[in-house]
């Protein structure tokens, strides 16, 4: 269920971006998720679907990125992608003790917005018609 705040954060930034760039309406979002959070994209999409009602970002499309954690062993250093589910011991050399940094990420990487009158102000991947 913390989906729902995170969602809300999603989408405050999302929007805070658009106001930034004169208020376009936003086409889609790509967010970035940690492999090792719990975030369900389809509960993102639901929850954002129901608070971006009456918004800018009204209809826009989620993009999800998922991002590998990344574990160190301690005893030989050996590092290594890290995906659900943990592991507690190295692949390495089969040490416990292992350092997990990342994978809990959650955030906007950028949005996509709609490029009405095309003034040519900073969007250096400009329009992609047709995709999807
Ligand atoms: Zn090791």
């Amino acid at each position: 269920m913390h989906e729902l705040p995170a969602t809300k954060g999603i989408l405050d930034v999302a929007l805070e971006a658009a106001a930034r760039a004169g208020s376009p309406p936003i086409l889609a979002i790509d967010i970035v998720v940690g492999e090792l959070t719990s975030i369900v994209d389809d509960s993102v999409q639901f929850y954002f679907d129901m608070l971006s009602r009456d918004t800018l970002a009204a209809g826009a499309r989620l993009r999800f990125r998922r991002e590998p954690a990344l574990g160190r062993c301690d005893e030989c250093r050996h590092a290594f992608e890290v995906r659900p589910p943990l592991t507690r011991s190295c692949p390495g050399c089969g040490a416990l003790g292992l350092s997990v940094t990342g994978g809990q990420e959650f955030y906007v990487e950028s949005i996509e917005v709609a490029d009405e009158g095309a003034r040519g102000n900073g969007d250096p991947e400009g329009e992609r018609p047709g995709s999807d």
